[in-house]
């Protein structure tokens, strides 16, 4: 009998593992406890994959020889506790496609940027005129791109829940960006745990292999030393240190992996000292694959930036608006509030996932005239901030939101949106909290 794997969630990881483990042979059946959106189900259909939803029949799941476990779906889930009981292998979609592709991949990880510095990376090679699909975390299921749209190169995205059941995910060149508390409901409130995930992206690399990380970044420093690392390591900064091999030097970014490469940083299309970060390790992986410096060049002053990531949205009345939505925990607004340089409207808040609040009150003394928070429940930023900002109100909609910093902005001013929480309270997540603030921005 053909060997039984089971997917957990009938998403777009769990759809894509199913269509590739059916490609290869196996017998597939996908268990969602929630409802299974239509075009995944059209898709699973379409292909005779037998699937359920908003039920794990225990019977047609602890069968399997192996599972393939939606990110989403933490361990502690009364269905993985069993599987782990009876000793079924768990793993992630990103490492089942792995197991059936030679094509090289590039996994980039972090707690913040992972999204940008993912979608650089494809730009500039794309430009470069190599075969390279995007996708991990960010859009396009890994496993159905290697059963149905082969590259040469693959550019992925990986999340630490990904990154969490892997044994052999291998990437030819992996890139850790940083790594600061988030999500740690998820890994028992121990940062260690939530290090050891990310730090999967490099445990099965071998000396043939290139591991490009932040030697600024206190997190990586701090565990980096546990590791066995075996591939070979390129590290990057802000200044020039005694190994780095990307640094900023009198406003150039220069490469130093042979032949070496500088462009002004002025020339940059991505803004802020995050972004620096985020060009350096898109240009060291591409120093990797030997692309030309011309295109490296032109890539990094032509990329568009993400939408809800330090977007511009518009100039009203001498007022900026930007949307920087997806900044869900204290480090990404960190450096949100950094890189600006007129006096700001911060709007902030929504479900905090346990931030500590403290780091950023030097930057809100120097830079926020005002907070407007957008929440149900706003006290931990009241409590945090009431001593460093004269004006703090409450609202609970992206239009008062906005209407109440149109209010209190005078012309020079930056209104900011970058909330340091999720946004489940009340939106459906943090595009629909960026795109209704760009409606009631550009509808004042
Ligand atoms: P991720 O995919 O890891 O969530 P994104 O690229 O979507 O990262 O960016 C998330 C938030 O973090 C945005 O607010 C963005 O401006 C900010 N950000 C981007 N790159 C970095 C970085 N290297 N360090 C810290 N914050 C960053």
């Amino acid at each position: 009998m053909n060997q039984r794997i089971v997917i957990l969630g009938g998403a777009e990881s769990g759809v894509g593992a199913a269509i590739l483990a059916q490609k290869q042979g196996f017998d597939v059946f996908v268990s969602d406890m929630s409802a299974i959106k239509d075009k995944y189900k059209e898709e699973l259909m379409k292909r005779n994959i037998s699937f359920e939803e908003q039920q794990h029949s225990e019977e047609k799941i602890l069968n399997a020889s192996e599972i393939i476990k939606s990110p989403g779906i933490p361990h502690k889930a009364a269905i993985i506790k069993k599987a782990i009981e009876k000793n079924i292998p768990i793993i992630s979609e990103i490492e089942f496609g792995s197991r059936y592709t030679a094509s090289k991949i590039v996994a980039i990880s972090g707690s913040n940027g992972k999204s940008t510095c993912t979608s650089l990376t494809y730009h500039i090679f794309k430009k470069a005129g190599l075969d390279v699909g995007l996708g991990g975390n960010i859009g396009n299921s890994f496993a159905q791109m290697v059963a149905e749209e082969p590259h040469d190169i693959y550019v992925l995205e990986v999340s630490s829940f990904q990154l969490d059941d892997t044994t052999s995910f291998k990437p030819y060149v992996s890139i850790l960006l940083n790594i600061t508390p988030d999500h740690l409901d998820r890994y028992d409130y121990t940062f260690s745990k939530y290090a050891n995930a990310k730090f999967n992206i490099a445990k099965y690399q071998t000396a043939s292999d290139y591991f490009i990380y932040c030697s600024d970044d206190e997190g990586i420093n701090e565990f980096i030393p546990h590791y066995n690392i075996q591939a070979q390591t390129l590290t990057f900064s802000l200044d020039k240190k005694e190994n780095s091999l990307a640094y900023i030097e009198n406003n150039y970014l220069t490469l130093n992996h042979k032949p070496s490469f500088t462009m002004l940083t002025n020339d940059l299309s991505l803004k802020g000292t995050h972004n620096l970060y985020n060009s350096m390790a898109a240009g060291l992986a591409s120093k990797v694959f030997d692309l030309k410096k011309d295109i490296i060049r032109e890539s990094l002053m032509d990329f568009k930036g993400l939408e809800h990531r330090l977007e511009f949205v518009a100039k009203i009345q001498g007022v900026e608006y930007i949307n920087d939505s997806k900044a869900t925990n204290v480090n990404s607004v960190w450096y949100a509030l950094e890189s600006m340089n007129k006096p700001v409207i911060w709007i902030a808040g929504g479900v905090d996932k346990g931030n500590e609040y403290e780091v950023l009150q030097p930057l809100v003394k120097k830079k926020v005239k005002a907070i407007v928070c957008l929440g149900k429940d706003n006290l931990k930023i009241h409590e945090a901030f009431s001593r460093y900002v004269d004006m703090i109100a409450n609202t609970n909609s992206a239009q008062d939101a906005v209407r109440m910093a149109h209010k209190i902005a005078a012309k020079g001013d930056v209104v900011l949106l970058s909330p340091a929480c999720a946004s489940f309270d009340l939106f459906q997540n943090y595009e629909e909290r960026g795109t209704q603030f760009k409606q009631a921005v550009l509808s004042l």
